[in-house]
């Protein structure tokens, strides 16, 4: 006698599936990316934190050419906290949003010290207190500088790439987060970000992809398919 799966069953085998696929881009990202790491420079986590506000909408080679002056200048939260926005502004010139940012930096600086006695705070609910800081640049100092796997980083690289290798099918970040977050495991889960960014940056780039010739991109793209 033939058997039917009910909707029930469709759904867990397209999970099942789902997970085993991303299993596999995983390890062929891994194999061709076995450095990806944090590409922004930084000595601690006060310093991820600061160069990952003024990341935002910026290169990390941008920050990484102001930073290393910055933090020679201001070498502590107490030291950004006694200044002001304005004098933090010269340094970060070069980067896009300067002056947003450099009252980000004054401000969770201050922050830092006052309620945090000095040091930056190590969970989620307290980092998103930060001016300047929401659940990405949280994600990439737990991830990156505390050993902390809390969630994944969804840049715009990575939202591309859940979309296309059919690991989310949600536009709004935290959405895509918590579907990534579903497929992998989470001991993984700041190096899929790394992996995911680093063939978003090498491979995938919004002009020219090489969508029919990378064998990555040819197994497991929708668009290298079409
Ligand atoms: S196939 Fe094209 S669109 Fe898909 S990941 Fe590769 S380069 Fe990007």
């Amino acid at each position: 006698m033939e058997r039917r799966c009910s909707p029930a069953s469709f759904q867990e085998l397209e999970v099942i599936m789902t997970k085993k696929k991303a299993r596999e881009i995983y390890k062929s990202l891994l194999q061709r990316y076995p450095q990806a790491t944090c590409q922004l420079k930084h000595t601690s986590p006060f310093e991820l934190l600061i160069a990952t506000i003024l990341s935002a909408q910026a290169t990390d080679v941008s920050v990484n050419k102001a930073s290393p002056e910055l933090f020679k200048t201001f070498p502590t939260p107490k030291a950004f906290a006694d200044t002001t926005p304005e004098e933090i502004e010269p340094f970060i010139s070069s980067i896009g949003l300067f002056r947003s940012k450099a009252k980000s930096v004054f401000e969770a600086s201050k922050r830092i010290e006052e309620v945090y006695g000095g040091k930056v705070p190590d969970t989620m609910n307290e980092l998103v207190t930060l001016r300047g800081v929401a659940r990405k640049t949280a994600n990439v100092v737990l991830g990156n500088a505390m050993g902390k796997n809390e969630g994944v980083v969804v840049d715009t690289h990575v939202s591309r790439l859940s979309l296309r290798f059919g690991l989310s099918q949600e536009t709004k970040p935290i959405k895509i987060e918590q579907d990534l977050m579903s497929l992998f495991p989470q001991e993984n889960w700041t190096t899929l970000s790394h992996l995911l960014i680093r063939h978003g940056r090498d491979v995938c780039k919004k002009r020219g992809g090489t969508c029919k010739t990378d064998p990555i991109c040819k197994r497991y793209c929708s668009n290298a398919k079409s």
